[in-house]
Formats: structure tokens, sequence, C-alpha cells
């Protein structure tokens, strides 16, 4: 029998899931139905329930679910409880299994498909909301030299670099900064906050930028945003946007609920906006 997954939001005519989840099934011979499924607001837990009833297996989740997600499930791994959110879930007979896979998705681009190892390197991150907080720990399981949290709202950076530290026991130095004040260069620079999202600037320093960084938008498809012009500007050649993140985090759903990982190559190239 074919099984039943799907991703759910409100809004979600956007989601690219769908095609990624039946690329994935197509090049590993899975029989999966996997389709989009809008849920009103307010009303995540009775459509789950619908879904659950009907055989649904699993599902990723969107906005503005993530939190609802993290308070229906039943098992949080680690990463859903360092997150403080949820983005894939398993039904297993009452079980609600939830995990979250953006962070180890954007780790697994950064070094498996952009070759750019973050041991012994200075990270900074620019954004305080779920995206970073997800990223926090695969990022740190790395061994950076160092990892900058900068923010807009300097007190939600501080409350992450302190939880940061709390769970690694201090061993990779986090710190958090205002954007006027954040001093040194850096090697990777990780925008994650949603400026790019309305083709906003995040008033970040130009001089952060190391010549050989890469500057990675988690932000895709849409092109060069203003964050990846001001890193072009500064002189960086290394530029790169979130579409690999989003095929690596589905991967890691795709096999946690299949039991085999995908290769994400074909889903990449499809999905790719040109940097211009
Ligand atoms: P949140 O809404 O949780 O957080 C948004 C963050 O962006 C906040 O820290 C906010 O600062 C900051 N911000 C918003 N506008 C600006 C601006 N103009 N200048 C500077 N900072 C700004 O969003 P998420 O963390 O969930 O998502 C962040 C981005 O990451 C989104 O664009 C999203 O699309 C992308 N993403 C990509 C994924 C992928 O697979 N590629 C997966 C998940 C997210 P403040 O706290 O001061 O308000």
């Amino acid at each position: 029998m074919t099984d039943r997954y799907a991703v759910i939001g409100n809004p979600i005519a956007q989601s690219k899931s769908p095609l990624i989840h039946g690329a994935f099934a197509k090049v590993t011979g899975q029989d999966i139905d996997y389709t989009k499924l809008l849920a009103p607001v307010g009303g995540f837990a009775a459509t789950l329930d619908a879904f659950r009833a009907a055989g649904g297996r699993g599902m990723n989740v969107t906005a503005p679910f993530k939190l609802d997600a993290f308070a229906y499930a039943t098992d949080l791994a680690p990463s859903a409880q360092m997150a403080g959110a949820v983005n894939a879930l398993k039904f297993e007979g009452d079980k609600v299994h939830a995990q979250n896979f953006d962070g180890v998705g954007l780790v697994r681009d950064l070094v498996h498909n952009l070759a750019c190892p973050i041991k012994g390197r200075r990270v900074l991150i620019l954004g305080a909301g779920g995206a970073t907080r997800g990223a926090l720990l695969p990022l740190l399981a790395e061994h950076p030299a160092e990892l900058v949290i900068v923010n807009r709202t300097v007190s939600k950076a501080q409350a992450l670099a302190a939880l940061a530290q709390q769970h690694q026991s201090g061993k990779v130095p986090v710190h958090a900064a205002a954007y006027a004040d954040v001093a040194g260069v850096f090697d990777v620079v990780l925008n994650a906050s949603s400026s790019s999202l309305t083709a906003e600037l995040p008033p970040l320093p130009p001089s952060v930028f190391s010549p050989d960084c890469l500057a990675y938008d988690l932000t895709y498809g849409k092109g060069l945003t203003p964050f990846l012009k001001l890193a072009q500007q500064a002189g960086v050649t290394r530029l790169a946007d979130g579409v690999g993140m989003l095929a690596e985090q589905a991967a890691e759903a795709f096999a946690w609920w299949r039991g085999v990982r995908p290769d994400t190559s074909g889903v990449i190239q499809q999905l790719t906006v040109p940097l211009v």
C-alpha cells in the first residue's frame, strides 16, 4: 500500500516539499504519496488528527505551525528540543516522533556540498530566530574556533548564546553582538535573518568578510540578495543561498521515514536560482 506523507502550513501553495519528496521517491524507488495540507490557523491538531486517522505516516511542518508541532509531539528528539520547534513528524501508533532537521541540513550543505569545513574557523550568524536556534548545535558540533550571533534585537542573540554555551559546556566560545559592535573578520558568514524575504540589508559592516570567506544566505530562490550583494562588493567570491539546506533537511526527513537517504544533487540543480 502507498504510504502517505504531507507538508502542513498556512499558506502552503509555495511549498517545494512535494516536488522534492516526489523526486526523492523516484530516485530511491519508494512508494509514497506526498501532498500539501493547508490547515487553518488554530486548527493544526485537528488537521493532524484527521491525517493520522486516515493512515498518514509522517509530515513536514512549515510556518506557522512549528511550535504547534512541538506541543503536539509525544517524543521530541534533542534537535527539536534545542530548536524549540519541529519541522518533521513520524507517526507510529500513539507515538508522534518529532525532529528538527534544519540545522543538520545547513551543516551538511556547508561541509559536504560546498566543501566549506567549519572546524577551526570563525563563524558569524545573522539573526536570532528559529533558523539560528536550530542551527546552533549542529554548527557547534563541527568545532568552529568561535561562533558569533548578531541580531537587531541584541537580547535575543544573548539568550541564544547563553543557551548554546549551556548545551556544549563552553567548549566553543559563543558570543552575542549588536550589528554596530561586530568585530573582526569571519571565514563563514551566514544570514539566518529573514531580511532577504523583504529584500532588506541587515546593517552589517562589510569588514566582517575575509577574502576567502563563504557568504551564505539561508533564504533561497531570491537570486543575489542584498546580503549576498554586500559580500560580493566586499570582494567575496564564494556565495550561496539556502537551496542546498532545503534539500538536505528534506533528505534527512526522507531517510528518517523510509530508511534510505536520497541523493540531493538533482533536486538542488532543479531548484537553484542563479545568484545574479
Ligand atoms: P524568524 O522569524 O524566527 O526570525 C527572523 C530573524 O530575522 C530575527 O532574528 C529578526 O530580528 C531578523 N530580521 C528580520 N528582518 C530583519 C532585517 N531587515 N534586518 C536584520 N534582521 C532582520 O525566522 P526564521 O529564523 O524561521 O527564518 C529566517 C530565514 O531563514 C528566513 O528567511 C527563512 O526563509 C530562512 N530559512 C531557510 C531554510 C532553508 O531550508 N533554506 C529553513 C529555515 C529558515 P529581530 O529579532 O530583531 O526581529
